[in-house]
C-alpha cells in the first residue's frame, strides 16, 4: 500500500478530487508517525493508508480520505488538533475530533452495555463521515488482528461483533458487517470458523452449480412470462451460518438455505407473479411462504419469502420484492435484525434507516450525497445518557431539569444543577446529544415557579405543577420555615456590641471572613461588616464595634466563584460531606469567561465549623474567591 494507489483508487471515481489535500495528509500523518511501527512490524503510516483506502472503496470526499490519513495523528502523536485545523481546516479537523472522541468513549465506558455505545456513537456525532472513518479504522485492524497477542485478540474482537458489525450493518454497510464479523468469529471461535470454511469449501462447487441452475431456469421462466427483473445470488457469511447452526442445533449439511436467490422486481403485481411462476417451477416447502407485501413488517420491511425444493432435494430460497422495497430493506433496519432478537428502540431505528437512505444517494448523484452526509442525523429529539448508561431520549432544546424530571419527578424536584460529561452546569443548561449526564440534588430543594419558563418536556412542567401545587397546601411547614429563618438572622455569626438584636450583614467590598479583624459601620438598615484594613471606613464617623459570635444557629450562604472545570462540582460536594455539613440548599451558574458562581446555603452551630469548611474550601483547585452572607 502506497500513497499513490490510493490516489489512483480516488481519481477512478473522482476525477476531480483536490488530490493536493491527499498528498498534504498523508505527509503530515508520515511526519507524525515517523519511526512508530504496527505490531506487524510495518511503520505506522501503513495503517491510515490502508484505513484511507478503504474510506475510497466508499466513494468518500476527499476531506474524509484526508481525515483518515490523519485519524490518528491527535491520540498517537503529541500533536494536537489545533494544528490539524491550521493545516487542513475545521472540516478535517472536526472529523479527526470525532474519531478520537469515540475512542474515548469506548475507554471510559466499559459499564456501559453494547446496545447503548452504538447508541452513544450514533448520537454523539453529527457527521456520518466520523462513523465511517471508525469502521475503516476497525475493520483496517480486524484484518491485522493476528500480530496482536491472544487476549487483545479477543477483546477488540468481542468489541468488534458487538459494536462495529451492528453500526455497519445498520448504515447497510452489508460487505463490511460480514467481514467484520466473520474476522471476530475467526478470533474468538477459531476452532468453529475452520471446521464450517472447510465443510463449505468441500461443498462450494456443488453449491454454485445448483445456485447456477436455479438461476438459468427462473430467468428463462420470467423471459417467458416476459417480466424484467434482477436476480441476485446472495452469499452467505461465516458468522451468519454459525450462529443458525448455533441457534438451531443442526449440522451444515442441514441448512437449508445456503443457496438463497433474491429476485427484484419492476413493481408489486409482477412479485406475485414471479411467486407463482417460481411455485410452478418447484414445490414449495409447506409453512414457509411468508408474504410481508401484503401484511408489510412494522418497520416498513416488504418482500416475499418463499422456500423451495430443488431438483436434486436441496432446499432453497427466493426473496420477492420491488426496488422500492430493496431499498427500504437495505437501509440497514431489516426485519429479521428484530427477528434476530435484538431489541431495538424503533423511533432511533427509522433515523438509523434515514441515515442509511443518504449512504444510497452516493450511488447517484455524489454531491447530493456529501451534502446529505453533513446534515445532523437527528433532527427533533437528542439521545442523552445516566450514568449508568440508560437512555433517555429528549425534544431538542431539552434543559438539565427536563432530563431531571424524565428520570424521575424526586430527582426534578430536588435538582440543584448537573455534571454534564464531567462538567458542572445549573438547571437551565441545554443539553445535546450524547452528553452525559449526573443530576446533583438536595434535600431541600424545591421547584420554583420559574422553572416552568425554561423546560421543554411535558414530564417536567407536570413535575414542576404538581409539586408547586404540593407546596401551596402545607401553609404550615412553609410558615415554620419562614419563622425560624428570620429568627436566625438575629443570631448570627457577627454581633454588634451592646445591641444584640441589630441587623448585621457583611460588607461586598472587603468580603470579611471569620477570623478577620472586623468593624462595623451603622447603614440605614443595620450594621455593615467591613475588614478593619478596608479603605470603605476610613474617615467614617458612624462606626460601630463588632465581634464574631463562637456558638449560634443560623443559615449561612456561602458563594463560591471559580474556574470552571470537570469534577469542580464533585470536588466542592467531597468537601462539604468531609466536613460533615449537609447543604440545605445550592444553586449554581456557569458564567461567561469560564467560571461559575456556587452558592450554598447551609446551617452552622459554631464559628469554628463555619472556618474550617472555608479553609478547606479555599483549598479546592480552581476556587477563586469565597464570600459570605446571611
Ligand atoms: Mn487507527
Amino acid at each position: 500500500m502506497n500513497v499513490y494507489k490510493l490516489i489512483k483508487k480516488v481519481r477512478s471515481y473522482n476525477s476531480n478530487a483536490d488530490i493536493g489535500i491527499i498528498k498534504r495528509a498523508y505527509a503530515f500523518a508520515n511526519e507524525a508517525h515517523k519511526g512508530k511501527k504496527r505490531e506487524s512490524g510495518d511503520s505506522y503510516i501503513i495503517h491510515p493508508l490502508n484505513v484511507a483506502f478503504i474510506l475510497a472503496d466508499f466513494h468518500l470526499d476527499e476531506k474524509t480520505i484526508a481525515a483518515g490519513l490523519l485519524h490518528d495523528v491527535v491520540e498517537d502523536s503529541p500533536i494536537r488538533l489545533k494544528e490539524i485545523e491550521k493545516n487542513f481546516g475545521k472540516e478535517i479537523a472536526s472529523l479527526v475530533d470525532g474519531v478520537t472522541n469515540i475512542s474515548k468513549i469506548k475507554k471510559d465506558k466499559e459499564t456501559f452495555d453494547s446496545e447503548n455505545i452504538i447508541k452513544m456513537l450514533m448520537a454523539s456525532t453529527s457527521d456520518v463521515r466520523v462513523i465511517l472513518i471508525k469502521l475503516a479504522d476497525r475493520l483496517h485492524n480486524m484484518r491485522t488482528l493476528q500480530y496482536l497477542n491472544e487476549e487483545r485478540r479477543k477483546k477488540i474482537a468481542k468489541s468488534t461483533i458487538e459494536i462495529y458489525a451492528p453500526i455497519a450493518y445498520r448504515l447497510g454497510l452489508y460487505s463490511v458487517k460480514g467481514e467484520l464479523e466473520d474476522l471476530s468469529f475467526k478470533f474468538l471461535f477459531p476452532k468453529e470458523y475452520h471446521k464450517i470454511k472447510r465443510e463449505l469449501k468441500a461443498s462450494e462447487k456443488k453449491r454454485n452449480q445448483i445456485l447456477e441452475q436455479i438461476k438459468n431456469r427462473l430467468e428463462t421462466a420470467l423471459e417467458n412470462a416476459d417480466i424484467k427483473a434482477r436476480i441476485q445470488g446472495r452469499i452467505k457469511h461465516l458468522y451468519s451460518i454459525y450462529k443458525k447452526l448455533e441457534r438451531k442445533g443442526i449440522n451444515l449439511k442441514d441448512i437449508s438455505d445456503l443457496v438463497a436467490l433474491r429476485v427484484i422486481a419492476k413493481n408489486v403485481k409482477e412479485c406475485y407473479e414471479i411467486l407463482g411462476i417460481a411455485h410452478n417451477l418447484w414445490k414449495p416447502v409447506p409453512g414457509r411462504l411468508k408474504d410481508m407485501i401484503a401484511l408489510p413488517k412494522s418497520n416498513l420491511y416488504q418482500s416475499i419469502h418463499t422456500t423451495l425444493i430443488g431438483d436434486s432435494g436441496v432446499q432453497f430460497e427466493i426473496q420477492i420484492r420491488t426496488e422500492d422495497m430493496h431499498k427500504i430493506a437495505e437501509e440497514g433496519i431489516a426485519a429479521h435484525w428484530k427477528y434476530k432478537g435484538v431489541e431495538t428502540d424503533s423511533s432511533f431505528d427509522k433515523r438509523l434507516s434515514w441515515l442509511k437512505e443518504i449512504t444510497e444517494l452516493k450511488r447517484e448523484d455524489p454531491k447530493e450525497f456529501l451534502e446529505s452526509m453533513k446534515v445532523d442525523l437527528f433532527g427533533y429529539e437528542i439521545y442523552v445518557f445516566t450514568p449508568k448508561g440508560k437512555v433517555i431520549v429528549l425534544p431538542r432544546g431539552s434543559s438539565v431539569l427536563d432530563f431531571a424530571y424524565n428520570v424521575h419527578s424526586d430527582i426534578g424536584n430536588r435538582g440543584i444543577g448537573a455534571k454534564v460529561n464531567g462538567k458542572f452546569v445549573g438547571l437551565k443548561h441545554e443539553l445535546k446529544n450524547g452528553d452525559i449526564v449526573e443530576i446533583i440534588t438536595a434535600k431541600h430543594q424545591k421547584p420554583s415557579r420559574e422553572w416552568l419558563q425554561f423546560v421543554k418536556t411535558l414530564k417536567a412542567r407536570d413535575g414542576i405543577r404538581k409539586a408547586l401545587k404540593l407546596e401551596k397546601n402545607i401553609p404550615v411547614r412553609r410558615f415554620i420555615d419562614k419563622k425560624r429563618r428570620e429568627e436566625n438572622v438575629f443570631s448570627s455569626f457577627v454581633n454588634v456590641k451592646g445591641t444584640e438584636k441589630m441587623k448585621a450583614r457583611l460588607a461586598r467590598c472587603c468580603n470579611p471572613l471569620p477570623g478577620d479583624d472586623i468593624i462595623g459601620l451603622h447603614v440605614k438598615d443595620g450594621v455593615a461588616i467591613h475588614k478593619k484594613t478596608c479603605e470603605v471606613i476610613k474617615g467614617q464617623k458612624k462606626k460601630a464595634e463588632v465581634y464574631w459570635v463562637e456558638h449560634f444557629d443560623s443559615f449561612i450562604n456561602i458563594g463560591v466563584l471559580c474556574e470552571d472545570r470537570i469534577g469542580l462540582m464533585a470536588d466542592i460536594m467531597n468537601t462539604m460531606s468531609r466536613s460533615e455539613i449537609n447543604v440545605e440548599k445550592a444553586t449554581a451558574k456557569t458564567m461567561k469567561g469560564g467560571m461559575a458562581q456556587c452558592s450554598f446555603t447551609i446551617k452552622f452551630h459554631s464559628l469554628e465549623k463555619l472556618s474550617n469548611l472555608l479553609s478547606r474550601l479555599k483549598k479546592v483547585a480552581s476556587v477563586k474567591r469565597i464570600s459570605l452572607s446571611l
